[in-house]
């Protein structure tokens, strides 16, 4: 660490700051090349990430999760996005996206029964929104969930499904009102593997957060018990939209993560590089950069921890999640771009980690709701509001 922005956590928070960092620094950064390289998913990390707590951060304890606060959710996030995105991915959506849906919204069957295993890392479990013709218009959804005596079947697909290659269970959102409803006819219930109908179907490459097991999946007249509803017809998209305001501070985290390993590397290089009689970082340009470079990421830091905070206090923070998200990711993709100019052709090469960081900030810059999507939250806000 370059020791420059250090996190000021509270000291409640420095112990679980240290206990993420120790293991991003011993088990994932040592792993994080291969990852990205490979893009093959890391099982076994999942399952070490599982018995090390890192899964189950915010879900409650009697399910065998930390069951703390979204602030140490960020920061854990933020230590293990510092290593590798793909590990914070698999954080997010064990404990941010399915988990939380099933810890906040699921029945004391669907707790007791997935959430102890899905906190172990003993089953990977994916969220399934977007659909080939729905991504930012999550309300315009048209896979289908039709009564059909004590069960439904269920057609259609979920696209760009994050560990949906790998994944034992799925959290998914589907119509079961008629497309008039709108996003009063969503309904959310969960999946097994195996179910007759259910399949993986084309596997996605993507540019960043590889090795996540990007992937579509299908469903053929899918036959799911009623039981695999979660909460009532028709509450989905308000569950969908949610646990999306909360996973947004999760992807800041990981932004602010992605900037400062890469704030680090460049502050590190530019002091051991030397160019003509003296070292990079004498080079007024140079220094300029750097300071740009650590003023936004402690500004998208100080946005993420405010949006955490806020959240934390039980008010309203959805405006507060749009902002630290659209400016955090933002800034990650800045700060990348701007660590490789520093690196010069070193960082274009893939000797070095700081183009993995640009393809990993760019990813952050589109999940969780693109920046035209938060932009168009936090206008509607400011602008529509009472
Ligand atoms: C690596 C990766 C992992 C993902 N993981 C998951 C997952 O686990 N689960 C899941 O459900 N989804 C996942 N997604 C999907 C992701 O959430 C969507 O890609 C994202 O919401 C954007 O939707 P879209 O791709 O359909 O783009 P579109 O909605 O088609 O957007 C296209 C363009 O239009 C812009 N746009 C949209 N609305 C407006 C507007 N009102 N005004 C102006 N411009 C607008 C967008 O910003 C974008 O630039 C993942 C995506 C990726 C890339």
């Amino acid at each position: 660490m370059s020791g420059f922005p250090e996190v000021r956590v509270k000291p409640e928070y420095a112990e679980i700051q240290k206990w993420a960092r120790d293991f991003a620094t011993r088990e994932v950064l040592p792993l994080a090349e291969k990852i990205d390289r490979s893009d093959e998913y890391p099982l076994e990390l999942a399952r070490k990430m599982g018995e090390y707590g890192l899964l189950g951060i915010t879900i409650p304890q009697e399910y065998g999760g930390l069951g703390l606060d979204m602030t140490g959710a960020v920061i854990v996030g933020e230590e293990l996005t510092k290593a590798s995105l793909s590990a914070g991915f698999i954080m997010g959506v064990q404990n941010g996206l399915a988990g939380s849906v099933l810890a906040l919204f699921g029945s004391d069957e669907q707790k007791s029964r997935f959430l102890p295993r899905l906190v172990k890392g003993e089953i990977i479990c994916s969220y399934g929104l977007t659909e080939p013709g729905a991504g930012s218009d999550a309300a315009g959804i048209s896979t289908r969930a039709t009564k059909d005596g004590d069960s439904y079947v269920v057609n259609g697909s979920k696209i760009f499904i994050t560990q949906g290659a790998v994944a034992d269970l799925l959290v998914f959102f589907a119509r079961t009102g008629t497309p008039e409803d709108g996003a009063a006819g969503i309904t959310a219930f969960v999946v097994e593997k195996g179910t007759p109908g259910f399949r993986v179907g084309q596997r996605l490459e993507v540019m960043g957060a590889r090795g996540t097991a990007t992937a579509e999946l299908v469903f053929e007249d899918c036959r799911i018990p009623a039981s695999a509803m979660i909460g009532h017809a028709g509450d989905g998209f308000l569950i969908a939209m949610t646990i999306l305001s909360k996973s947004r501070i999760g992807a800041a985290a990981a932004s602010i993560g992605v900037a400062e390993a890469a704030l680090d590397q460049a502050i590190s290089y530019a002091k051991k590089r030397n160019i003509f009689d003296r070292p990079l970082a004498k080079y007024e340009a140079i220094r300029f950069m750097i300071a740009d470079m650590a003023t936004r990421t402690e500004a998208a830091k100080l946005l993420t921890y405010h949006a955490a905070t806020v959240h934390d206090s039980g008010q309203e923070f959805m405006k507060e999640a749009a902002m630290a998200k659209y400016f955090a990711s933002e800034t990650a993709v800045w700060v990348a771009e701007r660590a490789i100019q520093i690196h010069g052709g070193y960082g274009v090469s893939k000797t070095l980690p700081l183009e993995r960081y640009l393809r990993d900030a760019k990813i952050l810059d589109i999940v969780e709701g693109t920046s035209e999507v938060q932009r168009w939250i936090l206008s509607r806000e400011l602008l529509d509001g009472q």
